[in-house]
């Protein structure tokens, strides 16, 4: 671990490490600053001061030869043996990434009787694909996965590790990362190669989507990043293409948890999979009134996404919050009821072809993103546009 603290002889008191501190970590007491726990240690204060009254000591880090990691693997999450989306659409940008690094794109593939996985797998971009099969690795857990992963990790030694955001990626990426202490950057929203040093550059939306940021890991080894779904686009499959699979015969480590029983809670169509999505806000008055948009979706054969307040209020489940702390969707036609169009909600909103907005607010930040807008109360508008449907379908 890092430390910081202030040497108080050379303190005067002046402040201006106060400013310097992103954290609001530091404070004046009885005229000298005093770091508070919410220090990250990140070190931006030091050089804000004029007195070298910071005294901050970084750890040595641990040299690895970078030279021995070469490759970008893609962690290739399956359930009931089917691919999850996310990892053909990462095998897709690690293919963009490695002709920049001229390398090859390895899946890693875990499970119980997946084999047949693997040629999909080299289909959508994987050049070899490192195949586990055991009944350990039957069920998800992020131990046993992990566990396996890291022992891969040692032996073959990749550069780039790349995994889905999803709930399983989100567990699985930091079990890797922090045993092999090396970054890791979650929910990327584009990945590229910086030329000269062929770092791997992860940006990702920071302070509350204000901005961007560009992170690199250039100490240690594997760089990791995980990528929420509908982020990047698979390739079109091509099963002509070539492509090695090799199967590990080691025996994972047992699990630390028993799974008693799998429940599976997902209904009806999906918000990855849907390709009308009519999203509800604040605007919608009541958690009564999203019927309207039920009834909106039931008609064009979509799914109903909502904005956050809607979750925190308890009308619609966490799994249908679109944006910045939901799901990144990108079908076809997105319906935004009685939505603002915050950057956060916005930045939920990946490559779709046509929005449409309902607000009753001609001002509304949503009506500069959206193709078709209606100014108009959604109690009036969403009844009168189901009408419509209904009779245009008869
Ligand atoms: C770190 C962080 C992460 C966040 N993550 C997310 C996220 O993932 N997803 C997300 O959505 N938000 C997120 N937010 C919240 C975000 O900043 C906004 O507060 C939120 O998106 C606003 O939701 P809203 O548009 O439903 O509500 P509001 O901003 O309150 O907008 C309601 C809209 O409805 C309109 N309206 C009101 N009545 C009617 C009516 N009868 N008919 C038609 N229109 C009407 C109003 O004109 C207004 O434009 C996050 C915020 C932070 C700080
Ligand atoms: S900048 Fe240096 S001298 Fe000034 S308050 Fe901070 S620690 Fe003290
Ligand atoms: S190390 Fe970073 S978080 Fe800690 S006081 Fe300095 S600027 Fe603030």
């Amino acid at each position: 671990m890092a430390s910081i603290d202030i040497i108080k002889d050379k303190c005067v008191g002046c402040r201006r490490c106060v400013g310097a501190c992103p954290f609001g970590a530091i404070e004046i007491v009885e005229k000298k600053a005093a770091i508070k726990d919410a220090c990250t240690l990140c070190g931006s204060c030091v050089e804000s001061c004029k007195f070298n009254a910071i005294n901050f000591a970084r750890d040595e880090t641990v040299k690895h030869d970078l030279s021995e990691y070469k490759g970008i693997w893609v962690f290739a999450e399956q359930r009931y043996g089917k691919l999850k989306t996310v990892s053909l659409e990462l095998l897709g940008k690690a293919g963009e990434l490695s002709a920049q690094l001229n390398v090859s794109v390895t899946a890693i593939l875990l499970g119980h009787g997946i084999d047949n996985l693997a040629d999909e797998l080299i289909a959508c971009g994987a050049d070899e694909v490192l195949l586990m099969d055991d009944d350990r690795l039957n069920d998800f857990n992020d131990h046993v996965y992990g566990e396996a992963i890291i022992d891969l990790i040692g032996e073959y030694k990749p550069e780039i590790v790349l995994v889905g955001a999803t709930s399983k990626g989100r567990s699985l990426a930091p079990h890797i990362s922090s045993a092999l202490k090396t970054g890791l950057t979650a929910d990327c929203t584009a990945l590229g190669i910086d030329i000269e040093s062929k770092l791997l550059v992860q940006t990702r939306p920071a302070f509350g989507g204000n901005l961007m940021a560009e992170i690199i890991c250039p100490n240690n080894r594997p760089q990791m990043a995980t990528v929420r779904p509908k982020v990047f686009k698979p390739l079109e499959p091509d099963y002509n293409r070539k492509g090695k699979i090799t199967k590990i015969k080691k025996q994972p480590a047992e699990g630390l948890v028993k799974l008693v029983r799998n429940i599976d809670n997902a209904e009806g169509l999906t918000l990855s999979d849907a390709e009308i999505i009519v999203s509800v806000g604040r605007g919608m008055g009541s958690a009564k009134n999203i019927r309207l948009a039920k009834e909106l979706a039931d008609v064009l054969g979509g799914a109903l996404g909502s904005s956050r307040p809607v979750v925190d209020m308890g009308w619609m489940p966490y799994s249908q919050q679109v944006g910045q702390t939901g799901k990144t969707v990108a079908p076809k036609i997105y319906i935004a009821c009685g939505i603002s169009g915050a950057i956060q909600h916005l930045a939920g909103l990946a490559d779709i072809d046509t929005i449409i907005a309902v607000n009753q607010d001609p001002d509304a930040p949503i009506f500069k993103v959206a193709d078709y807008g209606i100014v108009g109360d959604v109690n009036e508008i969403l009844p009168a546009l189901i009408e419509k449907l209904k009779k245009s379908a008869k």
